[in-house]
């Protein structure tokens, strides 16, 4: 199998999302190439999209050959990865993340920067189908040459979508790429995976019908470092202004996600573009203020070394399963347990015993 056919890449690049810079899958002779460490190294460090490519789906890859070569593409490119910026952004569906990321991914490409957005689909697992692949998302800022938009498909577990995004960060920080956006649909736990890769948390969110927030959980508010209440236009504007009070006053009386760093709720209307700069500018206080403080290090020194726990955890419960003891004795356990005859720590340990 040739390493770009296991995770689907073909089904991901939909007509007109494709960067400017990426060639269509079936014209360019390199897609049909297999390419060797040194080809991916060099094509990531060189800049070239259509390698870019290449490089996530080998890293998000589930075979172990692909895997085995992922590893050691990504040992080459540690040393050139680190001076992006990482931004998380999560929404529930709706709430107009695409198109805000659109607006502000092309505030950036206006600037100079080269913008990757990575967006995980939770719903590809799950139904199979996918919220993100049915429609042409963020069309414009695809078409910027500095853009880069990658849908990241979920692998069928949390841990999967956590090891392959983390893993396409760092590939596409060794390109080049000065910030990583990395989305998130607001709906299951992926919103605390992703705060534990990203550097700057934001929430976006739009005002009910009244001017509450519209299906936040408290939970999520508690992770972010910069609210963004989106739609703030037309008749929609004043609730909206309402939602922003709202949400001033709740973050007083919460704890800020960032050491020294003080989470503010801003209005934008990502239609328009009005407060997207101001958005800009607020990330810009927050690296700022995460670098002088130490708080920028600290966290991604603690998130490397929690990321390796999260890897080992991950390594030796794969292992526990797949033990053909276990695999033998785990119904008649899990039986014995469901009906009350043993307790579940003593099952566990005859389990771990195994
Ligand atoms: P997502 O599901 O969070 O990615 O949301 P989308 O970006 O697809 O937006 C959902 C709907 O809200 C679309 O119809 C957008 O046109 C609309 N929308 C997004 N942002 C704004 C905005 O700032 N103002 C208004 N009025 N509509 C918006």
């Amino acid at each position: 199998m040739p390493e770009d056919a296991g995770a689907g890449f073909a089904t991901w690049i939909l007509e007109g999302t494709r960067p400017s810079g990426i060639a269509p899958p079936n014209q360019a002779a390199p897609r049909r190439r297999t390419l060797s460490l040194d080809d991916y190294a060099a094509g990531v460090l060189a800049h070239d999209p259509s390698v870019l490519g290449r490089a996530i789906t080998l890293v998000e890859s589930n075979a172990a050959a692909h895997q085995a070569l992922a590893q050691q593409l990504l040992t080459r490119l540690l040393p050139h990865t680190g001076r992006a910026q990482r931004i998380g952004i999560t929404g529930i569906p709706g709430a107009g993340k695409s198109t805000f990321i659109e607006a502000f991914g092309c505030e950036l490409t206006r600037r100079g920067l080269k913008v990757a957005v990575l967006a995980i689909d939770p719903s590809s697992s799950v139904s199979g189908g996918s919220i993100l692949g049915d429609k042409v998302r963020m069309e414009k800022l695809s078409r910027q040459p500095g853009a880069f938009i990658r849908p990241s498909p979920s692998g069928g577990s949390l841990g999967g979508v956590t090891r392959k995004t983390r893993e396409a960060i760092l590939v596409c920080e060794a390109a080049g790429y000065d910030v990583i956006v990395v989305e998130t649909v607001g709906v299951g736990q992926n919103e605390v995976a992703v705060r534990a890769m990203v550097d700057y948390f934001l929430v976006l969110m739009i005002a009910g019908a009244g001017d509450e927030v519209q299906g936040i959980k408290k939970g999520v508010i508690e992770l972010a470092d910069t609210l963004v209440i989106n739609k703030a236009d037309g008749d929609n504007l004043p609730r909206a202004t309402a939602a922003q009070a709202e949400m001033k006053r709740v973050l007083h009386y919460l704890h800020p996600a960032t050491h020294g760093w003080t989470t503010d709720a801003l209005l934008v209307s990502s239609l328009t573009g009005a407060g997207v700069p101001g958005v800009w500018e607020e990330t810009q206080e927050f690296f700022r203020t995460a670098r002088q403080t130490g708080e920028l290090e600290r966290r991604r020194r603690a998130q490397a070394v929690e990321w390796m726990h999260a890897l080992i955890g991950e390594s030796l419960r794969t292992r526990f399963y797949a033990s053909p003891a276990v695999k033998l004795k785990l119904p008649q356990i899990e039986l014995a347990v469901a009906n009350g005859e043993k307790p579940a720590l003593a099952a566990a340990m005859e389990l771990l015993g195994q």
